[in-house]
C-alpha cells in the first residue's frame, strides 16, 4: 500500500488548525480504522493516543508529534483532567489535534467528558466513531454480538469504575435478567465477583462464555468456557487484559464461525451449534 493512496472521491472533512478530532481507532487491527481516521492521521500536527491504540497506527502520521496519554488498569498515569486540558491547550496553540482512542471514543472511553471539556472551552470538535472491542473484537473471534436464534438485545457492561473497583452502583440482578447476551469490558480483574453475581441472579452455570484477549491483533487469544468455570479457567490460562468477556449462547456460534481457524485450514467444529436442525438460510 502506498502512503499516498488517495481517499475515494468525496467531500471529505478536513482537520483544520485549532480543531480536535476525537477519533476511535478500533480494537487493534489497523485495517479497522475508518477513512476519516486515516484522513486525520495524515493531516494532524499532533496525535494524542491511548494505551490500547496500536503503535503501528501512528506510523501513518509520521509528520505529527505523538503524545502518549495512556491509563491502564485503574492506575492513572495521566489524569483525565490533565489530558482534557492538554487537548484544549494544543488546539488553542492552533495545532491540528487528533485525539485517538481505542475502539469507539464514546464506549467506555471517556470521550464524552473530553468532548464536553473541549466544547466548554470553545474548541471546535468532530467525533469519529470507531469499531468497539465489544462488537468488532467478538466478530474477530467468530462470535456475532446478536444472532436471531439467540438474542434480541445485548447489554454492554463495564467491569469496574474509575476507582478500579467493581461498580457497586450496578444492579447485577437486573443486568442478569435484562438480556440474553452480556458483553463485559474491563472485566478481568473482577471476573470472580461478576460471575458470582450473575450466578446468584439465576444465570445458569453451564451458560457458554468467551474471553477474547487482545482481539483483532496478532496476539488475539480466545478462551471458551462457562459461567461457572470462567474465573478458574482464566486463572489457569494465564490470559491477560485487555479482554472482552461475552456471556451467552451466541458464544456457541464460534463453533461454526471461527473464520480465523477456517482460514488457517481447520474444519468447522459444528455446522449447527445451536441445533436448529435446518439450514441457516431457512426462516
Ligand atoms: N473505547 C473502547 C473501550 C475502552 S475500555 C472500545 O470501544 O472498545 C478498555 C477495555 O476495552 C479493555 O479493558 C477491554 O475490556 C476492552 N478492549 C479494548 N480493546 C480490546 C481488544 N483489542 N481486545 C479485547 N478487549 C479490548
Amino acid at each position: 500500500m502506498s502512503d499516498s493512496l488517495p481517499l475515494p472521491h468525496g467531500d471529505w472533512p478536513v482537520l483544520e488548525p485549532g480543531w480536535v478530532w476525537l477519533c476511535g481507532a478500533g480494537p487493534g487491527d489497523p485495517g479497522l480504522l475508518t477513512l476519516h481516521a486515516i484522513n486525520a492521521l495524515r493531516r494532524a500536527d499532533v496525535v494524542v493516543y491511548d494505551a490500547l491504540v496500536q503503535e503501528a497506527i501512528l506510523d501513518w502520521a509520521p509528520q505529527a508529534e505523538h503524545i502518549y496519554a495512556g491509563k491502564r488498569g485503574g492506575k492513572p498515569s495521566a489524569k483525565q483532567r490533565d489530558i482534557s486540558l492538554r487537548l484544549v491547550d494544543l488546539a488553542s496553540e492552533g495545532k491540528r489535534v487528533l485525539r485517538l482512542k481505542g475502539g469507539d471514543p464514546f464506549v467506555f472511553g471517556r470521550g464524552g467528558e473530553e468532548a464536553q471539556t473541549l466544547i466548554q472551552h470553545g474548541v471546535p470538535v468532530r467525533i469519529i466513531p470507531g469499531i468497539s472491542a465489544g462488537i468488532g473484537g467478538l466478530a474477530y473471534a467468530g462470535i456475532p454480538v446478536t444472532h436471531r436464534d439467540v438474542n434480541q438485545s445485548v447489554t454492554f457492561v463495564t467491569g469496574h469504575d474509575q476507582s478500579g473497583e467493581t461498580p457497586s452502583s450496578l444492579d447485577w440482578q437486573a443486568i442478569a435478567k435484562g438480556s440474553q447476551v452480556l458483553v463485559i469490558y474491563m472485566g478481568m480483574k473482577h471476573v470472580e465477583r461478576i460471575a458470582g453475581e450473575l450466578l446468584k441472579a439465576g444465570r445458569p452455570g453451564s451458560e457458554p462464555c468467551a474471553v477474547v484477549c487482545s482481539a483483532t491483533t496478532g496476539d488475539q487469544k480466545v478462551l471458551e468456557t462457562t459461567l461457572a468455570t470462567m474465573p478458574a479457567d482464566i486463572a489457569a490460562s494465564g490470559l491477560e487484559p485487555p479482554a472482552i468477556l461475552c456471556v451467552g449462547r451466541s458464544v456457541l456460534m464460534r463453533q461454526v464461525l471461527d473464520w480465523q481457524a477456517l482460514a488457517a485450514g481447520k474444519s468447522p467444529r459444528n455446522l449447527d451449534p445451536l441445533g436448529r436442525g435446518r439450514p441457516a438460510e431457512s426462516a
